[in-house]
């Protein structure tokens, strides 16, 4: 019990070091810095089941799991072996290959909110897709987003997003041209009538909604199901489609995502993580009319040459197939809300102003005493100095969070009982040390 000594991080220094020689930042995508905790980021190594092994050698129970994609755990051995075997036969053709209609028939013969779909290589393309979907379709220019939802790092959603830009303090990038921000309105969350303000003012003009159902990039700002049907039912009043952000919790919160877990249509969906097993895809679908506006079939335009890459799909098919297998969720989901329940338990038990938000295997830590926390402004910043010792107070533990307090940690079919057991234990003594301070 009590503050540990620093873990060592010799050799991640020494690589980070080189690192920024050549990355901004040392990095190929910002949060990874540590720059909003310890100051310079852990170079990992190796990763198995719920661990990973840092360049120091130093051993963590993984909560991050790449920020999602590993439900099963890293280095997963039916993964692995899919991706062997494909890969023996070539690893690109740009050319049309079975597994991609393999993968395509395990999310859609699987998921009632779907016809078709069209494979990219990362969330930020599906969603910037599905964007141009709409706007194709509908003939309309702006959009809705709203305040403290990610949705990747195309132009038109760098406007007060969350994930890496709220983590460092700025919420929209720079680099976006006005006209594009013109045409993002952003409203808060959890709040109907500002999105009925904000059709009325843009009437007519409003192409989609887009919004993360399960808000997890600003922390997890669990809306109510009410509020995400009047969502829906605004949108089809005013002929503006609604696009569901399923990139985290699509095959996170059940095998329909979010759709299937608040029984709600959208009129398109995007995934990403998951349905990649560790490897880089994303996706968008909807029904078979929406679909067909896609080029060659209609003429909004959209295309890779990697999507749909046959190493990636063996990737999909291998974790989406132990997905599809019966009781898989109850039994992930059941042992995340033990986890989370016992530690909201002690925090409870000793008054500390702190709660655990869960919802399926996603759970966030959140240093306030409010009961739900549902808008982005409900977060108070100063409260991220408590996250900031807690990760730090974490990693000498043993336990491996991303490096940011405004993002969600994850729990895999790999964490056995006696993993979380240990983790909880070490979250109880950082718990008292950041409480104590
Ligand atoms: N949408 C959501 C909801 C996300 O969480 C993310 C990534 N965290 C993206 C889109 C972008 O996905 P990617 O990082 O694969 O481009």
């Amino acid at each position: 019990y009590g503050e540990k000594p620093d873990i060592v991080r010799e050799k991640s220094a020494e690589l980070y070091e080189k690192a920024k020689q050549y990355f901004p930042g040392g990095v190929n995508s910002p949060v990874r810095a540590f720059k909003s905790v310890f100051g310079t980021p852990l170079f990992i190594e190796k990763g198995d089941g719920c661990r990973l092994w840092d360049a120091d050698g130093n051993e963590f129970i993984d909560f991050c799991c790449s920020w999602g994609p590993l439900i099963l755990g890293h280095n997963h051995p039916k993964i692995r072996e899919k991706v062997i075997e494909v890969m023996q036969n070539g690893m690109s053709f740009g050319a049309p290959t079975s597994l991609e209609t393999e993968l395509a028939e395990l999310i859609v013969k699987n998921n009632q909110f779907l016809e078709k779909i069209r494979f990219t290589s990362s969330g930020t393309e599906a969603v910037m897709s599905a964007i141009r979907l709409a706007r194709g379709a509908t003939k309309r220019d702006k959009i809705i987003k709203f305040e403290g939802c990610y949705h990747g790092h195309s132009d038109s959603l760098l406007v007060k997003a969350g994930s890496g830009l709220v983590t460092f303090g700025e919420t929209s990038s720079a680099g976006i041209p006005k006209a594009f921000a013109d045409d993002t309105i952003v409203v808060s969350l959890n709040d109907k009538n500002a999105l009925k303000e904000a059709f009325s003012q843009f009437k007519d003009q409003i192409a989609c909604v887009i919004i993360e159902p399960v808000p997890a990039n600003n922390g997890l700002l669990l809306q109510d199901k009410d509020y995400l049907e009047y969502v829906r039912s605004i949108c089809t009043e005013n002929g503006a489609l609604l696009i569901f952000d399923e990139v985290i919790s699509g095959f996170r919160v059940g095998f329909e995502g979010a759709a299937g877990y608040y029984q709600i249509q959208p009129d398109i969906i995007t995934y990403g993580k998951i349905i990649g097993g560790g490897l880089p895809v994303g996706a968008y679908g909807g029904s078979s009319e929406i679909m067909s506006n896609i080029s060659p079939e209609g003429s909004v335009y959209q295309a890779g040459t990697l999507s749909g890459n046959p190493v990636a799909m063996a990737a999909g098919i291998a974790q989406l197939t132990e997905l599809a297998k019966s009781g898989f969720y109850k039994e992930l989901n059941n042992k995340t809300e033990e986890f989370t329940a016992s530690i909201q338990r002690y925090a409870a038990s000793k008054n500390y102003k702190f709660k655990v938000f869960t919802i399926g295997s996603i759970f966030w830590f959140a240093f306030t005493d409010m009961e739900k926390v549902q808008t982005s402004e409900a977060i108070d910043p100063a409260s991220m100095d408590k996250f900031k010792s807690m990760h730090r107070e974490l990693l000498n533990r043993g336990i491996y969070f991303g490096p940011s307090g405004y993002e969600v940690g994850f729990i895999s079919a790999a964490h056995s009982k006696m993993d979380l057991e240990k983790a909880k234990r070490a979250i109880f003594d950082c718990l008292d040390i950041v409480f104590k301070n």
